[in-house]
């Protein structure tokens, strides 16, 4: 079968976790800054170490049967990718942002301003639907900046804490997308058997993030109690201790709504719960 490549991004925000990511799906290889492709060498794949800016292009002309990249640079290049996977890390938005002394109150009052953006496609979209005319001025790079110095009446950028904004005596006036890295694939490839088989490896990494491994031991009076609040795989698996009327409980549960599951574990009774993290789930 024909070698895939997977395009990720070479330096940056999302290269890490994707880099992190691609391992925890048991693929070898090297993760050298210099180089562009890597060959992975138990998996029938290279990896494409790339700008986030040219991936989704790259995926969407088949060069790369796979990408990890922003929902924002997605759009922002209206490439026409199979979004396969949203990948939980990478999670921002793009906000329209105004100095904090201006008079700017509603989203009418940018008609006629000037907001400087590195997304001039998803802002026009935006300000279209509004039904907003501005002046919008693509510039590549320090947006932040560009109201200080008179360039711009407002800024749209992307925000993940708030904390570049703040500093640059910027507030948070709009959204206009939220953000966070998927997997994408060409178009042409989404149903060839490798990426399908990627793709459950990348969901068993996925699930197994989300949800913990837990053990208790329960007196058998307070059994149905205990069960009654765990779901596992299936269902929960019951083993006798050697003390009499004692078992333990082997669960998965959900990380969303951990701490609460577990003191109404306690609740009912269970003791000694050990909790463990899961590295892959296949179902
Ligand atoms: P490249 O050199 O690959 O072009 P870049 O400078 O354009 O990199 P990064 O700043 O590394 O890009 O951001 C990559 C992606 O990380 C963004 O496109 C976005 O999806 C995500 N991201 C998450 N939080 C933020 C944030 N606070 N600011 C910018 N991007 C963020
Ligand atoms: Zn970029």
């Amino acid at each position: 079968m024909k070698t895939l490549k997977i395009a990720i991004q070479k330096s940056g925000r999302l290269n890490e976790k994707s880099v992190e990511l691609l391992k925890n799906c048991g693929l070898n290889f090297e993760n050298y800054k210099s180089s562009l492709i890597s060959p992975v060498s138990n998996f029938p794949l290279e990896i494409l170490f790339l700008r986030d800016d040219d991936i989704p292009e790259y995926v969407q002309d088949g060069i790369a049967d796979l990408g990890i990249v922003g929902e924002n640079v997605i759009q922002e290049t209206e490439a026409e990718v199979s979004y396969l996977q949203r990948l939980g890390f990478g999670k921002c938005s793009l906000k329209i942002a105004v100095p904090n002394n201006n008079d700017i109150q509603s989203l009418t009052d940018l008609n006629g301003k000037a907001i400087a953006t590195t997304y001039p496609v998803i802002l026009g979209k935006f300000l279209k639907e509004q039904g907003i005319q501005s002046d919008i001025r693509t510039i590549s790079g320090s947006v932040e900046i560009s109201p200080g110095l008179g360039l711009s009446d407002a800024i749209c950028d992307l925000v993940s804490t708030g904390g570049t904004l703040k500093s640059n005596g910027l507030k948070p006036f709009a959204d206009v997308m939220t953000s966070e890295a998927v997997l994408i694939s060409c178009k042409a490839t989404e149903d060839n058997e490798l990426v399908k088989e990627l793709i459950q490896r990348v969901q068993s990494v996925l699930r197994a993030k989300e949800t913990k491994y837990v053990v208790l031991n329960v007196h058998q009076d307070n059994l149905e109690a205990v069960t009654a609040l765990l779901p596992g795989v299936k269902s929960p698996s019951v083993v006798n201790l050697a003390e009499p009327d004692w078992v333990a409980v082997h669960t998965v549960i959900p990380e969303r709504d951990f701490w609460d599951r577990i003191s109404q574990l306690k609740q009912a009774g269970a003791q000694g719960i050990v909790v463990m993290p899961i590295e892959k789930i296949i179902l």
